[in-house]
């Protein structure tokens, strides 16, 4: 089974009423891509999602399916396999009907309905279970059965709107590695709206950050969280610490770059940026921060004080602060042989590649 189709949106806008909640998008799903939609609540996602579906129009711009302009089209012409967060199964129905039903919508002789159906339940591993009902069925088990029911007749898209959301956090857990496996087996085209960050991480190709109606970057989950954009990307996937500084001088590999309280720290760069002389803050994660007593240790160093450590299972989050006041968190594996105590002076370091910088322009 091949349904590789890819997706190009261009310019989109959608007002509701004088409110742009999409605000001139621009994104390209490539074939058997996992994109995910990521951004807080109001951000724009659901009505992205919806402008691709069709249950809302465009006031402008154009949603592209495998070089076709679909924008006009009504939701049913465009043939897209759909699963929200309020799936609702039929509850009369038994499980192989309810996945059998958009095949028989589209006058699929019944052979080929048969084994299509057999085919998506062993994909979904419930092939015991086609004559079972619903209701006896667990909610992960139910899910697989919608997933099943919104891809059988072989859509050139997927679309799934926070699918996950009413199941508890282990379970979600499990159907998201689930749900990405299918997708990989049978290579459909995705696009996923979460806004909930390790989710998005988890099961995407390729990330999609949006926030008030615009996209502020899209990028591999590994290239989000490791060189993110902006403040706002910066800040919304995973901690961060954000310390300001001053370019000194910048190479096509690093950037030296002086900090408030005196010291010259190396940030690597991709390309010689014309960033010299700028303010800028030096992006870093918790847990590429080492910790030392000693200044020399390190390459990169800043010197603070310890104002309480917090133990969160397979680490401690220290948090410190400088000497001009900026609150700098470390995090550090539970098991080191030696916790740094409370108001003692510290240095924390860390390697030139696993920060990066951005610009520091204050938040919306
Ligand atoms: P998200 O899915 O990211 O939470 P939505 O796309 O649902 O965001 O909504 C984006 C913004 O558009 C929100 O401010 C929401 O209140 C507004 N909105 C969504 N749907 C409608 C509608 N049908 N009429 C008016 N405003 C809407
Ligand atoms: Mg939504």
């Amino acid at each position: 089974m091949v349904l590789g189709n890819s997706l190009s949106i261009v310019n989109a806008t959608k007002y509701y009423k004088k409110f742009k909640a999409v605000d001139d998008v621009n994104l390209e799903v490539n074939q058997g891509e996992f994109l995910t939609i990521l951004g807080p609540s109001g951000s724009g996602k659901t009505s992205l999602l919806k402008l691709i579906a069709g249950f809302e129009q465009l006031n402008q711009g154009a949603i592209v399916l495998n070089d076709q302009d679909i924008s006009k089209r009504k939701p049913y012409e465009r043939d897209i396999g759909m699963l929200f967060q309020n799936y609702a199964l039929f509850p009369h129905m038994t499980i192989f009907d309810n996945i059998a039903y958009p095949l028989r919508l589209r006058k699929i002789p019944k052979k080929e309905v048969q084994e299509r159906v057999e085919a998506i339940l062993k994909l979904v591993h419930l092939e015991q279970f086609g004559s079972r009902y619903p209701e006896q069925l667990s909610g992960g088990q139910q899910q697989r059965v919608a997933l099943a029911r919104a891809i059988v007749f072989n859509p050139p898209l997927l679309l799934l709107d926070e699918p996950l959301g009413a199941l508890d956090k282990q379970l979600r857990k499990k159907m998201q590695l689930e749900i990405k496996h299918i997708q990989e087996q049978i290579g459909i085209t995705t696009v996923s709206v979460t806004h909930d960050q390790e989710e998005a991480l988890t099961m995407s190709d390729k990330i999609c950050v949006m926030n008030n109606g615009r996209i502020e970057q899209v990028d591999s989950p590994e290239n989000l969280y490791k060189r993110p954009k902006n403040r706002f990307v910066a800040e919304f996937i995973g901690e961060i610490n954000l310390i300001k500084g001053n370019v000194v001088s910048v190479d096509e590999e690093k950037a030296k770059v002086k900090v408030n309280e005196g010291f010259v720290v190396d940030i690597g760069v991709d390309s010689e940026l014309d960033i010299k002389n700028q303010s800028m803050l030096i992006a870093l994660r918790p847990e590429n921060i080492q910790i030392a007593k000693e200044e020399s240790e390190f390459h990169n160093t800043i010197k603070a004080k310890v104002i309480e450590s917090i133990y969160v299972g397979e680490a401690f989050n220290i948090k410190t602060r400088t000497e001009t006041g900026e609150e700098i968190t470390a995090k550090i594996p539970a098991n080191v042989s030696e916790l740094p105590l409370k108001d003692k002076d510290i240095f924390l370091g860390w390697n030139c590649k696993d920060a990066c910088l951005i610009h520091d322009e204050t938040p919306a």
